[in-house]
């Protein structure tokens, strides 16, 4: 049902703007998702922003909802995110998982002083699907990358419901979003990707640059939370 309402959505603003017209539906679909399916009182809070500081991927939809809010900034704070995304899109073009967790490199958005997102209402996907219930235990793992998050198995499977329900709709390209916001931040970027040019050639997934046993962990971990979301609450 989420694929048809994505296409549906795309489908109806201007091929020019489809990707991120879709995108804040799914976006949408998302936090109703998690809100029908709540069950805990999550930790997450201005402040506590332990899951800030991952590697992150993102659709070119999303990139260009982010663009787009890059853009909105005041002139002074859109001159230093830019700054922080080129940097963050070079030096994580090389780095796996683990060198990209212990280099502890907050995302180009964070607030740091307030620990807060300076784009929270644009958030990726992959961002919003994170609902920590023992922010000590996020604040443990960020510190000591052994300790283990605990999320919410139900919030984080059906937004992940949602994401594959994009993905199989939209059939865009994934990657990184440091480099991806910083590929759609040219105003046509999104009529030139509505007319089929390159706008993201060369842009890759944060898997590209996982090791065999990172690749490993992140599925063990996806298929474990999955199970848990459907033994907790049949999705
Ligand atoms: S986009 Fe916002 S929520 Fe996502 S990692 Fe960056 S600062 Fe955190």
């Amino acid at each position: 049902m989420h694929r048809v309402l994505i296409l549906k959505e795309g489908r109806k603003h201007g091929k020019y703007v489809r990707s991120s017209a879709a995108a804040r539906l799914a976006s949408r679909l998302t936090e109703a998702a998690i809100d029908g399916n709540k069950r805990h009182t999550f930790a997450c809070a201005k402040g506590c922003d332990w899951c800030c500081y991952i590697q992150t991927d993102v659709f070119a939809g999303e990139a260009f909802v982010l663009a787009d809010a890059v853009r909105r900034m005041p002139d002074e704070q859109r001159e230093r995110v830019i700054e922080r995304l080129g940097k963050n899109a070079a030096r994580f073009s090389k780095m796996s998982l683990t060198d990209r967790q212990s280099a502890k490199i907050p995302c180009a958005f964070l607030n740091v002083q307030q620990g807060a997102c300076s784009v929270y209402e644009s958030r990726p996907s992959a961002c919003r699907r994170w609902h920590g219930l023992d922010a000590q235990a996020c604040k443990a793992n960020f510190e000591t990358q052994d300790g283990n998050p605990v999320v919410d198995p139900v919030a984080m499977h059906v937004a992940v419901l949602v994401a594959t329900a994009y993905r199989k709709a939209m059939k865009e390209p994934v990657g990184e979003l440091h480099r991806g916001v910083m590929m759609a931040l040219d105003p046509d970027a999104e009529r030139r990707f509505s007319r089929g040019e390159p706008v993201f050639d060369g842009w890759t997934s944060t898997d590209q640059n996982m090791t065999e046993e990172e690749l490993r962990n992140v599925k063990g971990m996806s298929d474990s939370i999955a199970d848990s979301a459907k033994r907790i609450a049949g999705v």
